[in-house]
């Protein structure tokens, strides 16, 4: 009996753009995450299944072992530590970048210079702690679960460090940004455990993937 394969990714735009990597390995989800209301969806293939979760339990959901494989962003991987994780290939996918932004009349680098002590709202702690602590800026760090954008707009923060793509959210809430602290793509990651036992599965999905994303980096 050939071994079962499970796969973590989370809804949205790391789903979307992971289907045609799983197509270039021959696999399609039969199951639309944004229509059906559960959380195990099947593929065509009966030794591959799918696990639907929030994109920061990715790594969690992998490094245990309850997922054999799964796709997360590096802003996530970072935050988790990437213990017990194999991260093989940067399937450039999912791309944008880590940055701090403030309200339109801040002035974030007079702030900086005088030394002053900003208050940073952030689901991302520990890329927002590296970050002042290499630039020897103290901050006071408010851990939030969404929509940092509102922060700094009702006073419960100077800045905010979030993932920016277009800066549509930016321009629309009249923040702008004033730093950039790294580029973001989605990485593939792998069980340490599973990647010794089930090899021959994995081999081949790794060896698609990485192809199809060498394809999408040159085009
Ligand atoms: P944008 O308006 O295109 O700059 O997108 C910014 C909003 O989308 C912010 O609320 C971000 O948290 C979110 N966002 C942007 N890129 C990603 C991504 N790759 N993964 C998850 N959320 C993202």
């Amino acid at each position: 009996m050939t071994a079962q394969l499970t796969l973590a990714l989370s809804k949205g735009r790391i789903f979307e753009e992971t289907l045609p990597l799983l197509e270039a390995a021959g696999i399609r989800v039969t199951e639309d995450p944004e229509k059906s209301r559960k959380l195990i969806l099947a593929t065509n293939d009966p030794g591959v299944r799918v696990i639907i979760v929030r994109a920061s339990d990715v790594p969690t959901y992998v490094q245990y072992g309850a997922a054999d494989f799964g796709v997360a962003g590096k802003d996530v991987l970072y935050e988790h530590g990437g213990e017990g994780l194999y991260q093989p290939i940067d399937l450039n996918i999912a791309k944008c970048r880590v940055s701090v932004a403030v309200s339109a009349g801040f002035d974030y680098e007079n702030a900086v210079r005088q030394g002053a002590r900003l208050r940073v709202a952030t689901k991302y702690t520990e890329t927002a702690r590296q970050h002042f602590a290499s630039k020897g800026v103290h901050v006071d760090l408010i851990k939030l679960y969404g929509s940092m954008e509102l922060a700094p707009l009702v006073g419960l923060s100077d800045a905010i460090v979030d993932l920016v793509s277009t800066g549509n959210t930016l321009r629309a809430n009249n923040l702008v940004e004033v730093e950039h602290i790294m580029d973001i793509s989605s990485r593939l990651v792998v069980n340490q455990a599973a990647l010794k036992l089930k090899r021959e599965r994995l081999q081949p999905i790794m060896d698609a993937f990485e192809r199809a994303s060498r394809l999408k980096a040159s085009t």
